[in-house]
């Protein structure tokens, strides 16, 4: 599942198309929000937000369109003369001069007024955003020192989305792997240079596969990976997807574990549960 910053970056990609563009068609296809139609249709698109997974098309007619992808939903911009083949349902399009722009298969997707966007049931329930700029290290040390949080286990408060929004499965192994904090550590047992290191590296690592498309090691490092043959989903990464390969900063090999039926990798050295 795409996670923060592969949304961001999909807004990003989408405002570019539609924001302060002419878009001369709206079609709302999904029957839950159809009634839409009119007024949409009507109005300018104004800005696109993303809130943890969440993404919000804002209007300026006080609407918003909220979509979630979950598993299955995809936005695809192509061409307006490229004829999509493939069996998924339209559920949202936006036409320009030029592109089409459009959501297939998402079945999470409301309208809502903007005003609003803060009280709905999901975004409610999310902690800060990790790529915003008011979720700073000192920000995520004081949550991970926090009552709330202390006493959790790292491998399930990395996904949890109430605590830091927009952390999904491989920026969770990256992470750990990186502040070398052991999946079952938890923040109470750890000293105030790990948790400041853990929060550190938690905003950076984001930020870095925000503007790198998804690399949470340096270009030198890819670049020796893929020059070693290995494949893009092992090189670009520290710990995810390195299973079995040997780690970056030891001598040792990366392992994997499922956590809630989830892989995660980590360096039984580097991330040693007593240190
Ligand atoms: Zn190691």
């Amino acid at each position: 599942m795409p996670e923060g910053p592969e949304i961001r970056r999909e807004a990003d990609r989408i405002s570019k198309k539609i924001v302060g563009k002419e878009v001369h068609s709206v079609n709302l296809i999904y029957p839950p929000i159809a009634e839409f139609q009119d007024i949409l249709q009507q109005s300018q698109i104004e800005s696109i937000a993303t809130r943890g997974k969440a993404m919000l098309i804002r209007f300026d007619c006080g609407l918003s369109m909220y979509s979630h992808n979950q598993l299955y939903g995809r936005w695809t911009i192509n061409r307006l003369s490229t004829v999509m083949k493939w069996n998924r349902t339209l559920r949202v399009e936006f036409l320009t001069n030029k592109f089409a722009v459009r959501l297939w298969s998402a079945t999470d997707v409301e309208i809502i007024p903007t005003s609003k966007e803060e009280h709905h049931p999901f975004i409610a329930k999310l902690g800060p955003d990790i790529l915003d700029d008011s979720c700073t290290p000192s920000l995520i040390f004081n949550r991970l020192r926090s009552k709330k949080f202390c006493n959790r286990k790292a491998s399930s408060l990395m996904l949890d989305q109430s605590f830091i929004a927009g952390i999904g499965n491989y920026l969770r192994s990256e992470i750990l792997h990186q502040s070398g904090v052991h999946p079952n550590a938890k923040p109470r047992s750890l000293s105030d240079s790990k948790i400041q290191s853990w929060a550190e590296v938690t905003k950076s690592l984001s930020e870095l596969s925000y503007v790198t498309g998804g690399f949470t090691v340096s270009e030198k490092v890819a670049l020796d990976g893929k020059q070693r043959g290995e494949p893009k989903r092992a090189y670009r990464h520290s710990a995810f997807c390195r299973n079995e390969l040997q780690c970056h900063y030891c001598d040792r090999k990366i392992v994997r574990i499922k956590v809630a039926n989830r892989r995660l990798d980590f360096c039984p050295k580097c991330q040693d549960l007593n240190n």
